[in-house]
Formats: structure tokens, sequence, C-alpha cells
């Protein structure tokens, strides 16, 4: 069977604009604003002759009091079912307490994992990208799902790890 790759994240990181973009089309619904429920959603995707997996982790209920948990479920799912994850935070916001919730859950699986640093659209957000080494999951891949920019770099890292 193909690897599972997950792409994990918080609401509103570009999870679903980086699925599309590898993918090199437009599946994945990017919404502006986080609110639309949606089950885990399941890509065959190809990278340098390695197929896999792409599952994208969308749709969350948005309900400030219980986004923690909500983040925390849907993340703990979709990890379990993966080899590799592909964990996006947004560089230009920085680690949130939710992200750190999700490094906790990364920890605890065992999985490797590649952090990806979305929203890094132009080399005056790389020092953002850089303030990410402080999650303790080693090197943040500097990527612009919106324009493209580091998903090449970024897959020959994900693929390493299939
Ligand atoms: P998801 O909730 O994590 O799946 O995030 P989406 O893919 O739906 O994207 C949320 C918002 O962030 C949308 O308005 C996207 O256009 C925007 N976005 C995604 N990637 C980038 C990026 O690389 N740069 C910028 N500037 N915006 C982005
Ligand atoms: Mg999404």
């Amino acid at each position: 069977p193909r690897p599972v790759l997950a792409v994990v994240g918080r609401p509103n990181v570009g999870k679903s604009t980086l699925v599309n973009r590898i993918l090199g089309r437009r599946e994945a619904v990017v919404e502006d604003k986080p609110g639309v429920t949606r089950d885990r959603v399941s890509y065959p995707a190809e990278w340098a002759g390695v197929d896999f997996t792409l599952v994208d982790t969308g749709g969350w209920e948005v309900d400030v009091a219980g986004i923690h948990a909500r983040v925390a479920e849907q993340a703990e799912v979709a990890i379990d079912l993966a080899d590799v994850v592909l964990f996006v935070v947004d560089a230009t916001v920085g680690a949130t307490s939710t992200d750190e919730q999700v490094v906790r859950l990364l920890r605890k699986a065992r999985k490797p994992v590649v952090l990806a640093a979305n929203k890094v659209d132009g080399p005056r957000q790389e020092a953002d990208a850089a303030e990410l080494w402080s999650l303790g999951l080693g090197e943040p891949h500097p990527i612009s799902s919106l324009h493209g920019r580091g998903i090449g770099d970024l897959l020959d890292a994900v693929v390493e790890e299939l």
C-alpha cells in the first residue's frame, strides 16, 4: 500500500492550499475563514517517482472555547493513520499554544515529522520561519503554498521520510 502523508495543523495555516499545490490542481477546499465542517480527504499524489496518499485534515467547527480540543482530536486521528506527518505552521503568526499542543501529540506518536513554515511569500518572512526552530521539530522548511515557493525542497524532504 502507498505510504500516507497527513497534513496537520491548526485552522487557517494553509493546509488545503498546500495540498492543492502538491496535487497541482484545486481539489481541497480553501476557506478564508475556518468554519466548514468536512471530513478528512485523501488524494493519490506523487513526487520524484514516489507514490503516496495525501491526507488533508480540513474543516473544523469553529468554537472559540473548544478549538483546542477539536484540533487535538482531528490531529490525533490523522497522526495515527499517517506514516509521515507534514506539520504546517503559519510563520507570519508564529507558534501558538494550539501549535504547541499538536507538537505534544507528535512527540507522543513518534512518527517522522516534516515541519512546513507556510506563508513565507518573500524574503521578508524568512526570519519568521527560522523562529520555528524553537518548536524542537528540526528544520522549518520555508514555503509559500499560495505562490509555490519552496515546495520542491519541502517535498524532497518529505519523500526522504516516506
Ligand atoms: P487551512 O484551514 O489550514 O486548510 O487553510 P487554507 O488552505 O484554507 O488557507 C487559509 C487562508 O490562508 C486562505 O485565505 C489562503 O489563501 C491563505 N494562504 C494559504 N497559504 C498561503 C501562503 O502561502 N501565503 C499567504 N499569504 N496566504 C496563504
Ligand atoms: Mg483546509
